[in-house]
């Protein structure tokens, strides 16, 4: 197995709702690993192009507006910020409206590639937990480590349910359950990197687990993966 510089670089794709947010986050701070929400880049270049009045179906004005954008994450504080060309957008990328809106923009060439090539050039030093829909079979195919984290589509609309009227917002389950399956069929069905579990991923079904479950496991197989890499060496 090749080692990079600073560690492995670890895929975690799934649907939404699967936990993924929450896992990444946590398998990153027991490894000492840095952080890669893609699905918050996407969101921020949604929220960029809504903000632009930008017509999705307008490719050319896509295209020329994905040339000057600029998605980074900022952390120095203690909290973690997504900066979208600059303003913190963190607070805002999170309603219904702004995930099916980025949902619907993913799916177009240049945001993809401009996406693709900014985590490319983030993750490539190794020491990294990216999580997303494609990052094991797109971004990273080499990642040393891929996990695609899924829950059955009530389970995920259960939970995003709680976070979004958690946060005040006024959804109904039956919604958030119908927004979640929509948000699959799109991220699925779409012709460019497709929500597709790589064929060396670990299938990690979170339905009825807990988190500290699923993340004891998870880095149970990390661990046996860095000891196979020592005796490999
Ligand atoms: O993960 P999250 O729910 O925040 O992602 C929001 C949307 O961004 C997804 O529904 C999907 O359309 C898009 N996305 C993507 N590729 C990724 C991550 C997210 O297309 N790697």
């Amino acid at each position: 197995m090749s080692r990079r510089k600073s560690g492995l670089i670890i895929a975690i794709d799934g649907p939404s709702g699967a936990g993924k947010s929450t896992v990444t986050s946590q398998l990153a701070k027991r490894l000492g690993y840095k952080q890669i929400d893609t699905g918050a880049m996407y969101r921020a270049v949604a929220w960029l192009i809504s903000q632009a009045g930008i017509d999705p179906a307008d490719s050319d004005q896509v295209e020329r507006f994905c040339g000057d954008v600029d998605v980074r994450f900022d952390c120095s504080n203690g909290t973690r910020r997504v900066l979208a060309n600059g303003q913190d957008v963190t607070d805002r990328i999170r309603t219904p409206e702004m995930s099916l809106m980025t949902s619907r923009i993913s799916a177009l060439k240049p945001v993809r590639e401009a996406m693709v090539r900014s985590q490319r050039a983030m993750g490539q030093n190794g020491g990294v937990v990216l999580e997303g829909r494609d990052i094991g079979t797109v971004v990273f195919p080499d990642a040393e480590l891929k996990f695609f984290l899924s829950a059955s589509p009530e389970e995920r609309g259960r939970r995003r349910f709680l976070e979004l009227s958690g946060k005040g917002e006024a959804v109904t389950l039956e919604e958030t359950i119908a927004a979640v399956v929509l948000r699959d069929q799109q991220d699925s069905q779409r012709d460019l990197a497709p929500l597709r579990q790589a064929e060396d991923a670990i299938p990690i079904d979170s339905s009825g687990q807990g988190i500290d479950e699923v993340l004891d496991r998870m880095e149970a197989i990390f661990r046996e993966k860095i000891g196979q890499a020592v005796t490999e060496k």
